[in-house]
């Protein structure tokens, strides 16, 4: 099958733009930039640009393995706006589209260039922050929270909105190989705290503390995370945080 054979119809309407003409021939420089939007249409969520949630499962994988392998510690925060089923309600399914959009770009300025942050579904947003001492956790994940609740959406001509976000975290659990099942889970159960207990606020799962550093962890487990972490957590109670680091 020659390269000009290939059927593009549906690829170039995917990526709006015009079908290369008829009578010359196909560079490989031309499908691999067609490959290359296709993964990024793929990857990406259409209404907000941000990353979808099949990129953000991938990255989340690989930060699971990472902590397993490393000790870093990792966070992980799930953002919902609040009410916002009254958004659409009031000002229309529209307005409740610009307010996503208008969040997305907020959220994405409160975050390091490392972090990767997603539209998770409808209005759920989610971040993972790696390298993410506790301490930088509660601060950044607060300074989100503050930043939306500040945000002036417009409308249109004479109407302004503001919307709050609450926000559940929860740290991966270090040296210990999890799941990202159960990591969600845990910022999950975070997320309903601050939902049940008022709204407009950020609820993490409380660090436990370590008496070891990293560098002595490495030295009594290095050994063990190189070729395979040292644990396979697969019970609740670790996903509870009753194991507590190591
Ligand atoms: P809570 O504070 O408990 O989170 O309440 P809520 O109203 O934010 O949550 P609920 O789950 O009741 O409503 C979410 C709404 O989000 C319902 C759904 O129609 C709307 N939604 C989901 N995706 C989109 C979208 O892409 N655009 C718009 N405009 N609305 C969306
Ligand atoms: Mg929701
Ligand atoms: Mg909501």
């Amino acid at each position: 099958m020659e390269l000009r054979d290939l059927r593009l119809e549906s690829a170039c309407a995917l990526l709006q733009q015009d079908m290369p003409p008829a009578d010359t021939p196909l560079p490989a420089a031309y499908l691999q930039a067609m490959i290359d939007g296709l993964c990024d249409l793929s990857l990406r969520d259409p209404l907000t640009g941000l990353s979808n949630r099949r990129h953000f499962n991938t990255v989340l994988e690989a930060e699971v393995d990472r902590v397993a392998r490393s000790g870093e510690a990792a966070l992980l925060l799930l953002i919902d706006i609040d009410h916002f089923k009254k958004v659409n309600d009031t000002h229309g399914h529209p307005a409740g589209d610009q307010v996503l959009r208008v969040v997305a770009k907020a959220l994405q300025a409160c975050v390091r260039p490392m972090d990767t942050l997603a539209r998770y579904g409808g209005e759920e947003f989610v971040v993972v922050l790696p390298s993410c001492q506790p301490s930088y956790g509660h601060i950044v994940a607060e300074r989100i929270r503050r930043n939306i609740e500040n945000t002036r959406i417009p409308l249109g001509p004479g109407v302004e909105l503001q919307v709050t976000i609450s926000i559940g975290g929860a740290f991966a659990l270090q040296w210990i190989r999890s799941t990202t099942e159960l990591w969600t889970e845990r910022a999950d159960q975070q997320l309903y705290l601050a939902k049940s207990t008022g709204r407009n606020r950020l609820c993490l799962e409380p660090q436990p503390e370590s008496h070891v550093s990293a560098e002595e962890k490495n030295l009594l487990f290095g050994h063990l995370s190189a070729a395979e972490p040292a644990w396979i957590d697969m019970s609740s109670g670790a996903a509870n945080g009753s194991t507590g680091q190591r």
